[in-house]
């Protein structure tokens, strides 16, 4: 008898989706996860021949997919979850969000808030954030201490804040955490400038240099609504893009969020200089901002990836419902059901996103050397049956409390439902003494 290799962690499911190639099901297989990474992917059987592992689970009524990527969130901003629904964008943030954060973001703010954000996207099969708000360095430290993984966006805005009360407080705050986090094993950072219209010149060229320099991706808020373009035109007499290319942010390492009122030549820019759009289409949709030509992007093969946005204006966390919406909304804009497949939108939700950050080599699908970010979803109930198609599945039926079980880079952060290192109950109680604080204004 040939003696097994004793490995950390073996997975064995109904159904694996790999996420590389696009559309590939494996029925009966085997994933072996040791020291945080995939080492194999094997049919069961030849798997428990090779292998013996400390932590043996047996899910043959679940399917397990990559960890998704959301790619664009304001984790904190979950404290203002529902505060004011119904309004345009200027208005939502000029008379609600921006005069709540003025009087209420602070360290502990922003630390509980991005507790019950990564409670919440855990739950719902996310594994990666890319985040952008105030106190990044507290955000960072509540990733650290969860076991989650994000990409910190590093802000710069122009106006004084509980943050930072000018450019240069912001840069050399931004500056200290790139270098604390440059070796962190979860944790990445990226330059944050919040929009073209919040961010004044001089501090757009200083990131586009320093971001150079440092190897950091941008992530900006850009061309989300008519509005912003229109504007960009009366005061700088060009579009927000065309001032970001002068500026010399244009290039792969951007990752330009919304990106709803496009011109052909705007696509085109974006094409020749591989930048990387993130579409929210559920924040989109709510604040009425505009819908980004997604079927048109990925037709010129421009990555294109996904992202909820906060949750003040979503208003939820959820990347499985965001794979929903996509897909629907791609097809009732072109009127071509064709359009942004099942498994097109999950390729947005996982490996599209690690490629924006640069991260497409260990994340974004489930393949030998990647990380193990694995996610298990349970298709047993009665809403599941039958199962023609586990990917049609994922993003057409299931939802959020499917999800089971969560692995980040191996560690089990969310097992059968419950949160591993994150206390559920203090996440709730904090949540509803920040509604009572900001409810007595
Ligand atoms: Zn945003």
């Amino acid at each position: 008898m040939t003696s097994r290799t004793l490995i950390d962690t073996i997975i064995s499911a109904g159904w694996i989706i790999p996420g590389e190639p696009i559309g590939k099901v494996l029925e009966g297989y085997s994933i072996a996860i040791n020291h945080g990474k995939i080492v194999d992917i094997l049919v069961t059987d030849r798997c428990m021949k090779k292998y013996t592992a400390t932590h043996l689970h047996d899910m043959p009524q679940h399917i397990i997919f990559p960890g998704l990527i959301n790619m664009h969130g304001h984790s904190a901003m979950s404290i203002m979850r529902g505060i004011a629904d119904d309004i345009p964008l200027q208005q939502w943030l000029e008379n609600h969000i921006w005069p709540i954060e003025a009087q209420f973001v602070s360290e502990d703010f922003v630390t509980d808030g991005a507790r019950l954000a990564i409670a919440e996207m855990l739950r719902s099969g996310t594994t990666f954030v890319n985040d952008m708000y105030f106190f990044p360095n507290k955000m960072a430290e509540v990733v650290h201490e969860t076991g989650f993984q994000a990409c910190i966006g590093l802000l710069v805005i122009d106006f004084p804040t509980a943050w930072a009360a000018d450019a240069d407080e912001y840069f050399e705050k931004a500056l200290a955490l790139a270098d604390k986090y440059k070796n962190h094993p979860r944790i990445v950072t990226a330059f944050a400038p919040h929009a073209p219209y919040t961010v004044c010149d001089e501090s757009l060229k200083r990131i586009a240099t320093i971001a150079q320099e440092m190897d950091l991706m941008v992530h900006i808020h850009l061309h989300e609504t008519q509005k912003e373009v229109d504007d960009s035109l009366s005061i700088h007499k060009m579009r927000p893009i065309e001032r970001l290319e002068e500026l010399g942010l244009i290039g792969p390492r951007l990752q330009a969020v919304h990106m709803t009122a496009l011109s052909e030549s705007d696509i085109n820019m974006c094409k020749k200089n591989k930048v990387s759009i993130i579409h929210c289409p559920e924040s989109n949709l709510k604040l009425g901002s505009g819908i980004c030509p997604v079927s048109t992007l990925l037709r010129k093969n421009i990555n294109v990836a996904l992202g909820t946005d906060g949750a003040a204006s979503n208003n939820d966390l959820d990347m499985l419902g965001e794979m929903r919406t996509a897909a629907l909304l791609a097809k009732g804009m072109t009127k071509d059901p064709t359009n942004i497949s099942a498994a097109q939108a999950l390729h947005m939700a996982t490996l599209a996103g690690a490629r924006a950050l640069g991260l497409e080599t260990s994340k974004g699908s489930l393949k030998k050397h990647k990380d193990a970010d694995i996610v298990a979803i349970k298709v047993s109930d009665i809403e599941s049956e039958p199962m023609y198609n586990p990917i049609s599945h994922l993003v057409y039926s299931a939802n959020r409390s499917q999800v089971s079980d969560v692995w980040v880079q191996g560690k089990h952060l969310l097992n059968q439902r419950k949160l591993t290192t994150i206390d559920e109950k203090q996440v709730i109680a904090n949540a509803k003494s920040w509604r009572s604080k900001i409810n007595s204004i």
